[in-house]
């Protein structure tokens, strides 16, 4: 029999299952690494068999690529696009650089942990990660998708004021609108 219970079991796999294979992306290419990506999506890997393809706009897109280093300068730009773009969205780190600031890891002007500013939900390793790699992270976060385990926006508003502090330790001209739910 199915109860009420079991239905929404069953709204959440179609659900999960069309959200995976809709994956829009808004690349932020201010890395090196972003020149994986035209080989990734173009014909000899063809990202968007996968349901992954290009959004021109952050209300568009689910998923957010910061690809490779990320200034401190860029850092306020991109928490704009991020909190632009419409539930659920995901980000993927790729690259060493957003893990923990990789050959930049010194550097004055860079992040060094991505996740302490946005809600990461995949990382991709390498310097640059080749296009199997970036197969490989969208493969992930498409699992968790499906496993109703891609929480990063939910944990995003969940510690809003620890990620706000972290960005306000960085951004020293924070004058951008209050997200708003
Ligand atoms: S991880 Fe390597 S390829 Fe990617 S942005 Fe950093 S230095 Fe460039």
């Amino acid at each position: 029999m199915i109860n009420d219970k079991n239905s929404q079991k069953i709204v959440d796999i179609i659900r999960n299952y069309a959200r995976k294979h809709s994956l829009w992306i808004l690349a932020y290419g201010t890395g090196c690494g972003a020149i994986e990506l035209p080989p990734t999506m173009t014909s000899r890997y063809d990202a968007e068999r996968l349901g992954v393809r290009g959004a021109a706009t952050p209300r568009q897109a689910d998923l957010l690529l910061i690809t490779g280093y990320l200034t401190t300068k860029s850092l306020k730009r991109v928490i704009r696009v991020y909190e632009q773009m419409q539930d659920p969205k995901y980000v993927i780190g790729f690259g060493s650089c957003t893990i923990n600031g990789g050959m930049y890891w010194d550097s004055y002007n860079t992040i060094k942990a991505l996740d302490r500013y946005l809600p990461v939900d995949v990382y991709i390793n390498g310097c640059m990660p080749r296009p199997e790699a970036v197969l490989s992270g969208f493969a992930k976060l498409q699992e968790l998708i499906q496993d109703g385990k891609a929480n990063g926006a939910k944990e995003y508003k969940e510690n809003l004021k620890w990620y706000r502090d972290n960005q306000k330790k960085v951004i020293t001209n924070w004058k951008m609108p209050e997200y708003n739910w």
